[in-house]
Parts: C-alpha cells; structure tokens; sequence
C-alpha cells in the first residue's frame, strides 16, 4: 500500500487539495482571538480564522488515517487571505 496524501493543504477557493487534488468534504472556521492584557477579564479582539476542512477519510475508521489536519489559507478579521 502506498503513503496516501494527508492533504495538509487545501486550497480556499477550491476546497481541494494543493498536493493531490482531492475535494474535501466539509470544513469550518475556527476563531482565533488575542487577550488584551494579562487580566483575567481583559478583552479579546478577533485576530482571524484558521480555515479547517474535514476530506471523506476523516469519519471513516480505516488503520491508516489521513492526519486529519486539513487547513485552508489563514484568513483575517474581515475573511480575506492575504492574496484576497
Ligand atoms: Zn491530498
Ligand atoms: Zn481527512
């Protein structure tokens, strides 16, 4: 059996693949947030999104997996990668 791709990275405009092209099946964004100050009510500013994807291995129980660590382009506050 060959090394099968982990998808790594995926490309925002496609939901697919860069390395092998594969469609991912699903995917979220998941906040990235900075604490202003070090208190413990200090207030926190939206920084970005990392952009998380799920391909059609993810959910299945096969013994070799595919790292289920499929991200997109970091994106800004306002949703844009930088080459947006
Ligand atoms: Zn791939
Ligand atoms: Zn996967």
């Amino acid at each position: 059996m060959t090394t099968e791709c982990e998808h790594r990275q995926v490309s925002n405009a496609t939901r697919q693949c860069t390395e092998c092209g594969e469609e991912m099946i699903s995917w979220h964004k998941s906040e990235q947030r900075i604490v202003a100050g070090s208190a413990p009510n200090a207030p926190s500013f939206l920084a970005g999104f990392e952009v998380i994807y799920e391909c059609a291995r993810c959910s299945s129980d096969e013994p070799r997996g595919c790292g289920r660590t499929h991200r997109g382009e970091y994106l800004n506050a306002a949703g844009k990668s930088r080459r947006d």
